[in-house]
């Protein structure tokens, strides 16, 4: 498959991932309709997007040029009755079929790449020229409001208190949000200029940012620790929703001026990417010269780490090949297993993003025990989840219906799904190789 490439990118585009609604075989209009509504964004923030891409399982089944984007009554789709309730405060677009020339730079190419593994979110915008604002925050490992880490650096504040950036990365419903001291003046917060982000002056806010979050090592440079993308740059701070703060232990920190649904940390070993020339601000809106280099870099982060675990499995196999003792071969086994998950889901749990390897699990979904030889080696009867996820897999407290869209027992109770991260929106790709599977856990695990 044809994967399509950052640099391919000629119009400020709008991906919208129609797994759910997609059906083999259904007419140009249905699939329009499907395509076009009703979504949860604001319309400012989408409404640099030109044209839409509309994508099943990582694929460009269609193209379409927007003439409008509209809110969810103003769509009129002639296959789909409208919903007023469930579609208060959504939106859509009014367009049609894209041009052959436009629409042959993305159509049947594969925008997997673009995703990260488990993501909720719907509705992606990719702009053609990516706007790019640098963040400095106190160095973490973890970040995800830590109780056992403090940041590091990252301005005077943080040498006695714990800076906000704590609870950077901890998502919330789909939602990151984020916080950065841009900088004090008279003892005051400084405020984000986002009208150098192409930002709108009435609502004092920039969409579709990149926002690449900087913090120094202790006692080394300043290095990329993470990104969000298509981010939303708040001028001033806002306060933070009150469901959110649910998970957060630090009351007082409830403010942020950045939030995303797309939020990506690089592993604390992996933070290899040195930023120079930001001055003394938190804040830096970049130069031609780094922003390439950091594009560049991001682009191509996933890949890299695809052909890292690609090596690891061609040295497994060369074990293979001379391994004879039996409890060897299991391990052995067991790790090509867990290998073959890791690339599948590009190393993180396929629920919430977890990411860091040592922690990821290689959960079977239909039991080791009740497995043949063959299911017991076969990834597509594995998931890879974080500790959490896979105990809650594993006890038969969630599955996951034909489409993929997660069910929860009535055995979990809402304090905890809040507290193992379990949402009603949550979703797995179910394909054919691992639907029967999953119908196994459905029936006889689940309770
Ligand atoms: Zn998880």
């Amino acid at each position: 498959m044809e994967k399509l490439r950052r640099e391919d990118i000629k119009h400020n585009l709008a991906v919208i991932k129609i797994n759910r609604s997609y059906k083999e075989g259904m007419s140009s209009l249905e699939l329009y309709d499907v395509t076009r509504g009703c979504w949860k964004r604001r319309l400012e923030s989408v409404k640099a997007a030109e044209y839409v891409l509309a994508v099943v399982f990582g694929v460009v089944k269609e193209v379409y040029e927007v003439y409008r984007w509209v809110s969810a009554e103003e769509l009129n789709r002639e296959t789909i009755p409208f919903d007023a309730e469930k579609e208060k405060g959504r939106i859509g677009f009014i367009g049609e079929v894209a041009d052959n020339t436009v629409r042959e730079i993305y159509f049947g190419k594969s925008v997997a790449d673009f995703y990260m593994q488990g993501e909720a979110g719907t509705v992606k915008v990719i702009l053609a020229k990516e706007k790019i604002l640098y963040c400095r925050v106190g160095w973490m490992n973890a970040y995800r409001g830590s109780a056992t880490e403090k940041p590091q650096g990252g301005g005077k504040y943080n040498i006695d208190n714990i800076g906000h950036e704590v609870y950077n990365y901890l998502g919330y419903n789909s939602r990151y949000y984020g916080f950065v001291e841009p900088g004090l003046y008279n003892g005051q917060t400084k405020n984000i200029d986002v009208d150098k982000l192409g930002g709108d002056k009435q609502s004092k806010s920039a969409e579709n940012v990149l926002v690449v979050w900087l913090a120094t090592k202790p006692g080394q440079g300043q290095y990329i620790v993470g990104w969000y993308e298509d981010a939303t740059v708040y001028h001033g701070l806002r306060k933070v929703p009150e469901d959110a703060m649910s998970l957060r232990e630090l009351k007082d920190h409830d403010c942020y001026n950045i939030y995303s649904e797309l939020a990506f940390l690089v592993d604390p070993d992996q933070r290899t990417f040195r930023v120079e020339g930001m001055g003394h601000s938190g804040v830096w809106y970049g130069n031609p010269d780094v922003n390439t280099k950091v594009i560049d870099y991001i682009k191509n982060y996933s890949n890299d780490y695809e052909e890292r675990i690609e090596a690891v499995d061609k040295n497994l196999d060369s074990i293979v090949g001379v391994e004879r003792d039996a409890i060897v071969k299991i391990r052995v086994n067991q790790d090509k297993f867990r290998d073959g998950l890791l690339k599948k889901y590009h190393s993180k749990c396929c629920l919430c993003g977890v990411d860091d390897n040592s922690l990821l699990v290689a959960s079977h979904i239909k039991p080791w025990a009740k497995s043949d030889e063959h299911e017991k080696l076969d990834p597509a009867n594995g998931l890879l989840l974080c500790p959490n996820h896979d105990k809650l897999f594993d006890g038969g407290y969630i599955t996951f219906a034909e489409d993929g869209r997660i069910i929860i027992s009535e055995r979990l109770s809402s304090n905890s799904r809040i507290f193992m991260n379990v949402r009603t929106e949550m979703e797995i790709e179910v394909d054919e190789e691992n639907s029967e599977y999953i119908k196994y856990h459905r029936n006889k695990i689940f309770q």
